[in-house]
């Protein structure tokens, strides 16, 4: 083991490596405060030092896990104590934006919210946008097909990036580093990796499209009596606002009640009302937009769909409404999932997921909010019991999916804790295609071992 760091070091250097109590410092995951256990945590500073480090591992059989800001929800990163573990902490930089073209080339390590930051200082918005903003990293958000707020408007991050350069399992590098919209040049490769999960290669570089900053953002906090009323809003929302909506965030009452309970975040309406819906558009004409806005407003109070409502008059007042949103910490812990289903069939499935909780315990139940528009709720599943009922919850949750054209995953992905649920949404053909690619591009399975997929029936 000694002769591998020894070798990892002749590639990042001394400073460049992780092992022993320093790495045990290091947590798990953001979920879970356990020390790291890896042979090692190697930092490349550039694609090629990935590469010499790859090229190592491939000559001697070894795995490597490939870790970003450890947000994940499935366990994707997760390392053993035999795994190498790759991290790219130190591959951060925006290395250049274009601003012609509205193109940025970023490293795979830099964090979201820094990117988010730097571009909006040189007049662009990246849109892609998850409460993990702080910690999450670009290559890990690529590697999970990460969705968040925005999706309705931008699509998942699938949408927004144009090339990627991403490292093969036995080090070769493939540089697909697209900066056009069009390029119809055979099989767009790129798709392959964004969504795999560090399964079929180690993405290092990502090229990704840009838009114009809004000038203008309304939001409001509305309440509705029915999941009729929520679709109505909707469906106004996105016929009157000329493309302008961007998030359509809904809690269901225990969501929101959980999460505004003392001590937590304070309640600026009435915590009885069955739906709560955050609700955002960004434009380019401040006057305008906030007019047809309220003119919007006006028609759904009208309409008997909302009743009641509070606009935030300041950027803190907007802020501590999204953070009812995005703070669920009041809501943990639980067992957190996150599926996705026509609108049509959501109250079908909230009422059979009830229903089937209170059969199992009369004292479990399943907070829902979600990313509607996108037919993705995220469920948090309490009471929890540091996974003693876990793999019950698991068969709640997805029983009650069957027969509804939905997914076990819309947004987190697959990683360990998903895996054995794959088949109830991909098909065995679909599945088979999986372990042929996996088999093309990392024959001796040295890549995140173990996740998505297993390797063999
Ligand atoms: C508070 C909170 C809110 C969240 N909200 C959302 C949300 O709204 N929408 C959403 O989609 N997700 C959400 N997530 C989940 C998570 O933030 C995303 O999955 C995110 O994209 C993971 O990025 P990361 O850098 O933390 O990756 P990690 O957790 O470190 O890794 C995730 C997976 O990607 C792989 N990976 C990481 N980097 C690379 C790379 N460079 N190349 C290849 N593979 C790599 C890992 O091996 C692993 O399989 C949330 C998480 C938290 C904690």
């Amino acid at each position: 083991m000694d002769d591998l760091i020894d070798r990892l070091q002749q590639v990042v250097g001394q400073n460049g490596t992780v092992s022993g109590p320093d790495l045990a410092e290091r947590a798990v995951s953001y979920w879970d405060s356990s020390p790291t256990e890896a042979k090692v945590l190697v930092r490349p500073k550039s694609t090629q030092e990935v590469s010499d480090i790859l090229r190592v591992c491939h000559e001697r059989g070894q795995a490597v896990v490939i870790q970003g800001g450890l947000t994940g929800v499935v366990e994707g990163a997760l390392a053993g104590t035999d795994d190498v573990i790759l991290s790219l902490e130190k591959m951060t930089a925006i290395e250049s934006v274009d601003l012609m073209d509205g193109v940025a080339v970023i490293q795979a390590g830099a964090i979201l919210q820094t990117v988010q930051e730097q571009l909006a200082e040189q007049g662009f918005l990246f849109p892609l946008d998850l409460g993990a903003r702080g910690s999450c990293t670009i290559g890990g958000n690529v590697a999970t097909n990460a969705g968040g707020m925005n999706v309705l408007r931008f699509g998942m991050i699938r949408n927004l990036v144009l090339g990627l350069e991403v490292v093969l399992a036995d080090g070769t590098v493939l540089s697909s580093m697209n900066q056009m919209l069009k390029n119809n040049t055979g099989y767009d490769l790129k798709q392959l990796f964004i969504g795999s999960e560090g399964t079929l290669g180690i993405v290092t570089r990502v090229v990704v499209k840009l838009f114009p900053l809004p000038k203008s953002r309304q939001t409001v906090l509305l309440a509705t009596e029915s999941f009729d009323g929520v679709v109505n809003v909707l469906k106004t929302m996105q016929s009157d606002l000329a493309g302008t909506l961007s998030a359509y965030e809904v809690m269901w009452n225990n969501y929101f009640s959980s999460v505004t309970v003392e001590g937590a975040h304070s309640s600026p309406v009435s915590r009885e009302y069955p739906y709560y819906v955050l609700v955002e558009a960004e434009g380019a004409d401040p006057d305008a937009d906030e007019q047809r806005f309220q003119k919007i407003l006006e028609k759904v109070f009208e309409a008997g769909d909302v009743i009641d409502a509070v606009i935030p008059k300041s950027r803190a007042e907007r802020d501590a409404l999204w953070s009812i949103r995005e703070d669920f910490e009041a809501a943990l812990p639980a067992y957190l999932y996150d599926i996705s289903l026509p609108i049509r069939s959501m109250t079908t499935y909230v009422d059979r997921l009830e229903k089937a909780l209170t059969a199992w315990r009369s004292d479990a139940s399943g907070l829902v909010f979600g990313h509607i528009a996108d037919g993705n709720l995220h469920i948090f599943v309490t009471p929890f019991d540091d996974g003693f009922h876990h793999e019950r919850c698991n068969e709640i949750v997805y029983g009650c999916l069957a027969g509804l054209n939905g997914s076990i995953s819309a947004e987190h992905g697959i990683g360990l804790e998903k895996k054995k649920w794959l088949g109830n949404t991909r098909s065995e053909g679909e599945i088979k295609l999986m372990r042929g690619l996996k088999g093309l591009l990392d024959p001796t399975n040295l890549l995140n071992p173990g996740k998505v997929i297993d390797r063999a029936n």
